[in-house]
This record gives structure tokens, sequence and C-alpha cells, in this order.
């Protein structure tokens, strides 16, 4: 990541671009050190320096605290260049940045990695990991990057064979334990009778009540639907399902997540901001493309180890999104 620094005590001006696309890309972040999240403050110090911070990932943006990652305002190229300026970077400079990102960015370069490419760099990946064979690296630097995050899903090969009957293998994110674990999610069938005139459709619901406990109410977010765009570059949606109450039935805070959002952000204070969203068990599961609505009951299929890193993608894409609607 270029980044440049303009000194100045206490607020630091920093611009520069992300060069792993899947993060922002131009980025001006004005640094206050009196707005900085710090454990020993209250509560309420703390709110604010949320509402503050973080929010959308993207093209250009603009942050007022967050640090190394900065996720703030997304804003478009010119309204950058404007700030870019005022804040003291030559108009030469602000010529040399990629501002002008062509628009399917992300998507794009994510699905390169899904056909092979780096997932560090996006040059051709010409090395497949050895155990997994999930994901390619052009070089062993960039396998040693990434090896932070991906050690939690490279041991997750061998995938357990799956028992007779049906079942739809998934992902666990126990709320106790630091790895994810492959399940089999027993399939029951069931009756749609949401539909009107005597027209049922037969759907097989998967039975999560031996990992989420006994709650009924198992809420859920779908990548398809993520505040109504989807992530486009996922190979097909990934659901993840929770327990609807985690947030006040005394459920611990993830610890899985926690450590796989730790790996992603290696200690930065974004990664314990996205894994206090979690709390209570989590169940990933994979489906076909959901013709019309989210109401609709897709047909589960099995997650593969191509689509494990999918995962913590929604869970990322969520998170963001949640913490930009906060701000
Ligand atoms: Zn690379
Ligand atoms: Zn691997």
């Amino acid at each position: 990541m270029p980044r440049f620094v303009i000194p100045g005590n206490p607020i630091e001006v920093a611009y520069g671009y992300e060069e792993d696309p899947g993060l922002a890309n131009v980025f001006l972040s004005v640094y206050d050190q009196r707005l900085r999240y710090d454990s020993s403050a209250s509560k309420e110090v703390n709110d604010v320096t949320h509402q503050v911070g973080p929010g959308d990932g993207g093209g250009c943006y603009l942050d007022l605290h967050t640090g190394r990652f900065g996720f703030g305002t997304q804003v478009d190229d010119q309204t950058m260049a404007v700030y870019l300026k005022r804040f003291g970077v030559t108009e030469e400079e602000v010529e040399s940045l990629p501002l002008r990102v062509p628009k399917p960015h992300v998507t794009s370069s994510l699905a390169q990695v899904r056909q092979g490419a780096c997932p560090m760099c996006r040059k051709p990946g010409t090395k497949r990991c050895g155990k997994c064979g999930s994901r390619a690296y052009c070089s062993d630097t960039c396998q040693r990057k990434e090896w932070r995050v991906h050690k939690a899903f490279c041991s997750l090969h061998p995938f357990p064979s799956k028992p007779a009957g049906m079942r739809v293998t998934a992902m666990l994110l126990p709320e106790k334990e630091k790895h994810p674990r492959i399940i089999h999610v027993e399939l029951q069938k069931h009756l749609d009778d949401d539909m009107d005139e005597g027209v049922y459709r037969v759907v097989h619901l998967p039975f999560l009540n031996p990992y989420l406990g006994d709650d009924e109410s198992a809420g859920g977010i779908c990548s398809q639907f993520l505040k109504g765009q989807p992530i486009a570059h996922l190979a097909q949606p990934i659901h993840l399902r929770y327990r609807d109450s985690f947030m006040l039935d005394g459920s611990a805070e993830n610890a899985c997540i926690a450590k796989l959002f730790g790996a992603l952000y290696e200690g930065d204070t974004l990664g314990a901001a996205h894994a206090a969203l979690w709390r209570g068990p989590l169940v990933a599961l994979k489906s076909q493309p959901i013709p019309t609505s989210e109401s609709m009951d897709p047909d589960y299929v099995d997650l593969h180890m191509a689509d494990v890193h999918d995962v913590l993608e929604l869970l990322k894409q969520y998170g963001l999104a949640r913490m930009s609607s906060k701000a």
C-alpha cells in the first residue's frame, strides 16, 4: 500500500492507495490522535469514535481516524481530488494517483482469484497451496502474507466425508473455538405454504438446532441480498445463519470470527470492531442463486474448499455495510 504522510501533530494526514483491490482504492486519511479509539475511555466516548469512523469499502474514501485500512466515507473521484488538494497534496501528486477506478474493479479481481490469480496481488498464480490447492500464489512472499488468514481455512482440507441421507456440507463458526469446522447439516422436507391458491412447493430446510441451539428463530443474511446489492464476485450465494437473539441471550463474542478478523487486520482495531458484531455460533451454507426474493427458500448445495474464503468475505462486506450505516 503506497502511503504518504503529511506530518502535523496531533492531526496526521495520509493518502495513498491500496494495491489489494479487495480493499478501497484511493484513500485520504485525516487521523486525529484525539479521536482515536481508546480502551480506557468511557463507552460514550468510544461510541463517538465509532460514529466518525468506519464506512464502506469501494473506490475513493475519506476517513477520519480508523488508521491503516481506514474505511471511511466513500466519495467519487472529483470530491476526493478536491479534498486531497485541500489537505496539501500537490496537483501533480493527485494526478498520479489511480483515481479513475474501473467500476467492476472489486468484482472482477476477486473473480480472478477464483480463476487462479494470486489473492494478494492478482498476478497469475503459479504455485497452489500445497495442502489444500484452493489458492494459487505468484510467489512465496505473497503466500506467506496470506497465510495468517488462509491457515484457518486450509486446515479444513480434506473435508470429512459426508454421511448418508439428505445433508449439505457447510461450515460452522463455533462460539467458543478458534477454528472453523466443516459440518454436514441435515435437510428436512417442508411444504412451503406461503403461496396462494393452494400451490405448495416442497422445500428442504437446514436443521440447525444441533449447531445453533433450540431457538426456532434463526436469523440470517445472504450474500445475494446484502444491502440490496449482491456480492457479485462470490460464485454462488453464501448464507450465514445465527441465533436471532444473539445480542440479548448472553451469547459470548464468537471466538472463531474474532480470530479470523484478528488475522485479516493484523491486530488493527478495525478487526475488533468487525468481531464485536458477532456473538454465538454461526453456520455458513451455500445455495443455488435465488431467483426472486429473499423470502424464497433456496436450494442448498455443498460448500466446497473453493468457497471457504467467501464466508470471510461475506462477514467482512456485511460488517463494513453495518459500520457505514451507523456513521
Ligand atoms: Zn502475489
Ligand atoms: Zn491451503
